[in-house]
């Protein structure tokens, strides 16, 4: 199978309940690196871009709130199939409806604030990564 990369954020709620590791240990099990992360606040202007796709979407203005409520963590993940396996890990959006040992089961509070994202698909993990890193802070593993 390919190694694939894709881009994951700790949202605000879950840097807010003490979850980056219990985050980043379930990516580690399962197989996936992270190949560079940082902290940061998004600007009102970042969370707009990057959640564009649901400008029409009634929960729009509460998301862009929540999204700048606090820091977050953004980290590229590396694996195989890393786009599929991390949406897997997160489960549901919905928390109610998200598998059971899943991130989002077992952390998020809500629909809204459900502590993770990541990529839907590799095309857009490749334009999530470029919004947020360069490729001179990608560490890959040396083969
Ligand atoms: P993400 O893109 O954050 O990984 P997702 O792909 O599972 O999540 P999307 O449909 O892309 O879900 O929604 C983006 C985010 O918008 C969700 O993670 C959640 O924070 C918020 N959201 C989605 N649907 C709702 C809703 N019905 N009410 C409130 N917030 C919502
Ligand atoms: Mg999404």
């Amino acid at each position: 199978m390919a190694i694939e990369r894709t881009f994951s954020i700790v949202k605000p709620d879950g840097v807010r309940k003490n979850l980056i590791g219990a985050v980043y240990q379930r990516f580690e099990q399962a197989g996936l690196r992270v190949i560079s992360a940082r902290m940061l606040q998004l600007s009102q202007a970042h969370a707009e871009g990057f959640y564009g796709v649901h400008r029409e979407r009634p929960f729009f203005k509460d998301l862009v709130k929540y999204m700048t409520s606090g820091p977050v963590m953004i980290q590229v993940l590396e694996g195989e199939n890393a786009v599929a396996k991390n949406r897997e890990l997160m489960g549901a959006t919905d928390p109610k409806k998200a598998a059971a040992g899943t991130i989002r089961a077992d952390f998020a509070s809500s629909i809204e604030e459900n502590v993770v994202h990541g990529s839907d698909s590799a095309e857009n993990a490749a334009i999530e990564i470029a919004f947020f890193f360069a490729g001179s802070d990608l560490y890959p593993r040396a083969s």
